[in-house]
């Protein structure tokens, strides 16, 4: 807000000006010398005087015999002014007491009181944010709020994330026709976290959302919560949650949320309180709606670990959203979104762009085909070359950020078979949790996942522990089946498979060991940390001997399975290659035998092997 800012220099300009009319010295031009006074006295011309004394000047003034008013000073002590000389030159004396309070003198102080009061005003106005109104008012939300109707976004201008948009049409649905679920007494998630690395689209899903729903969009940072004064923080939550409730149905999007909702005491540095209170107060909101509020609280962040555990409990923001890194079909749709409003050349070929941009996100798409019609109009052409595209890519990659994510052929390929190897077993193996998605999209420092969704079981049986061994091993085995050799991406995999096993011998008396309670409670419950021994030495060769002989059997078995279906592993991995991830339902239908919809990228050329943006790169191993 530039207005107070504005008021303010006039009413100082205005200030200034009046103080300065008052403080020139007025009536100047009958002013008189002392000697002309003195004259005047001798020659009889003076009619009347009035004589103040003030601190040793005597200030007379007066009329001249031509009705003239004069005015002039002299000391206290001059003999001029004794009454009887005045007198015997026919002057009406008369003495005046100094009038201490002038109305100018009254009137320059208290207009200096205004201008200092003022300005003290205006500087605490510049201290604070734009926005709050009143030196009063540090508590007064900065939410934007963008009315209903308002946002033009909506799910047609979000590409690439299609799973994260089908968990959100339902928040959709809800703000839409709250009705239909109230009557069934659905309790619909008030919180829903979008997680993903930074430029995915989070931010910009989050406006869909509220735009296809047709509500009230509040969005903040959470840094905005975060302030030098204690207590502003937790006053900000409360005033935008009082904001929301009166608009409700509607959305507020708490933005990089992080910022505020840090695990408690771990920060090592001060200010701590204050971000706590806040973080408390967020949780009373959200905690505080009545069913009948349809409220929904979207948060974003690209660090769901360091939430603070109260955050994500039940009731709170419960529901995930994952909105990861797009694969070539999604980096394609986004690339048509963006080129939309550009006039493209027949020589570009977006699928080509696509394939071409692995690692990408949305926002670094958005900028390359910007830099493109830089480059572009920089030359006076009016239209965007496949050449612009391709040198904007070039700078793109270059940049410093992106460097490491864009994958050398070879380390795409070795990933590519490892995660089909993970899926593939797990889709053989009766007992274990099917993959439902696996992807060679590089995410964080992994070039790969596979994710699986875990059957919810209490008790575990040994041949199901066993399969999810083997299923934990067979990205390692996949790599030795194919390609003869394995790489170092297989450490968490171990990690995974060892622990699985250790406690199958030491905890669930499930091996030739016995059934002996033999890990420590603690250690074993979190899972790290080696265990101390309670058993003897003997034991502990035992058990490491056991250990061994399970690991290594589901290694061999894993090996064994996958070469058995060696072309399976094959024909998944190609086409892993060509669209970067794959359902579950996909490894079904290649092992079943049957072929995947093709996947429609014209001119299709070979992904740019060994690029030099990315010789230079980070190249974890696969995950
Ligand atoms: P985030 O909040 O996840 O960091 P943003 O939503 O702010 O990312 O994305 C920044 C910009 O990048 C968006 O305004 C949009 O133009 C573009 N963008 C990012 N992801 C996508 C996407 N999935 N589809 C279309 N555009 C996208
Ligand atoms: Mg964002
Ligand atoms: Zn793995």
């Amino acid at each position: 807000m530039k207005r107070p800012w504005g008021w303010g220099l006039l009413g100082g300009a205005l200030l200034v000006m009046v103080v300065v009319s008052l403080t020139l010295p007025r009536g100047n031009a009958n002013e008189m010398t002392l000697t002309d006074f003195a004259a005047s006295v001798r020659g009889g011309q003076v009619q009347s005087a009035n004589i103040t004394f003030q601190n040793g000047t005597a200030l007379i003034s007066g009329q001249l015999q031509d009705a003239q008013p004069y005015r002039t000073r002299t000391l206290v002590s001059d003999p001029l002014i004794e009454l009887g000389s005045l007198q015997a030159r026919g002057v009406t004396v008369a003495y005046a007491a100094p009038s201490r309070l002038s109305v100018f003198g009254v009137l320059s102080v208290l207009l200096t009181l205004a201008l200092i009061v003022g300005l003290v005003i205006l500087l605490m106005r510049s201290r604070q944010n734009p926005g709050t109104d009143a030196a009063g008012a540090f508590g007064k939300s900065k939410a934007a709020v963008i009315a209903e109707g308002q946002i033009k976004l909506n799910f047609t201008d979000v590409a690439g994330c299609d799973e994260a948009k089908q968990d959100l049409q339902e928040v959709v649905d809800f703000l839409r026709q709250p009705e239909k679920y109230h009557q069934l007494g659905a309790r619909i998630p008030h919180g829903v976290l979008l997680v993903g690395p930074p430029g995915s689209g989070k931010t910009l899903l989050a406006k869909a959302v509220a735009g296809e729903a047709k509500v009230p969009y509040f969005s903040i940072s959470g840094s905005d919560f975060v302030e030098m004064f204690v207590g502003v923080g937790a006053a900000r939550v409360r005033d935008l949650f009082e904001q929301a409730r009166k608009s409700a149905p509607c959305i507020v999007f708490i933005d990089e949320i992080d910022a505020v909702g840090r695990k408690r005491g771990v920060s090592m540095q001060g200010g701590n309180d204050e971000r706590e209170q806040t973080l408390n107060q967020l949780l009373v909101e959200m905690d505080g709606f009545s069913s009948g509020q349809e409220v929904i609280i979207l948060a974003a962040t690209n660090r769901p670990d360091v939430l603070d555990a109260a955050l994500l409990r039940p009731g709170r923001f419960d529901r995930q959203v994952v909105v990861d890194a797009p694969d070539v079909r999604g980096r394609e749709h986004i690339l048509r979104i963006h080129a939309r409003k550009k006039p493209l050349d027949v020589s570009v070929d977006l699928g080509v762009i696509a394939r071409r941009t692995a690692g990408m996100v949305g926002a670094d798409l958005e900028n390359l085909l910007n830099e493109a019609a830089l480059q572009a109009a920089r030359q006076g052409r009016n239209r965007i070359t496949g050449r612009d595209v391709d040198e904007a890519r070039d700078r793109v990659l270059m940049g410093p950020e992106r460097r490491s994510l864009v994958v050398r052929e070879a380390d795409r390929k070795v990933t590519a078979y490892h995660e089909v190897g993970h899926a593939l077993a797990a889709q053989l193996l009766p007992h274990a949790d099917k993959a439902h998605k696996l992807t060679i999209v590089p995410r964080g420092r992994s070039l790969g996942s596979a994710l699986y969704t875990p059957e919810d079981r209490m008790h575990h049986t040994t041949t199901a522990l066993l399969d999810r061994i083997c299923v934990a091993l067979a990205g390692h085995a996949a790599e030795q089946v194919a390609t003869g050799q394995v790489t170092t991406g297989a450490a968490n995999d171990f990690q995974q498979a060892t622990g699985i096993a250790r406690r199958m011998v030491t905890e669930w008396g499930m091996s030739e060991v016995g059934q002996l309670a033999l890990a420590q409670e603690s250690s074993a419950y979190l899972g790290y940390g080696p265990q101390q021994g309670v058993y003897s030495d003997h034991t502990a060769q035992q058990i490491d001997h056991e250990l061994g002989r399970i690991l290594n059997g589901q290694f061999e078995r894993a090996v064994q399975l996958l070469t058995e279906h060696v072309h399976v592993l094959h024909r998944l991995t190609d086409e892993l290659m060509a669209r970067e991830s794959l359902s579950g339902e996909d490894v079904q239908t290649v092992l079943a035998g049957g072929s995947l919809p093709a996947l429609e990228l014209p001119g299709a050329s070979p992904v740019a092997a060994d690029d030099p943006a990315a010789a230079g790169g980070l190249k974890p191993g696969p995950a």
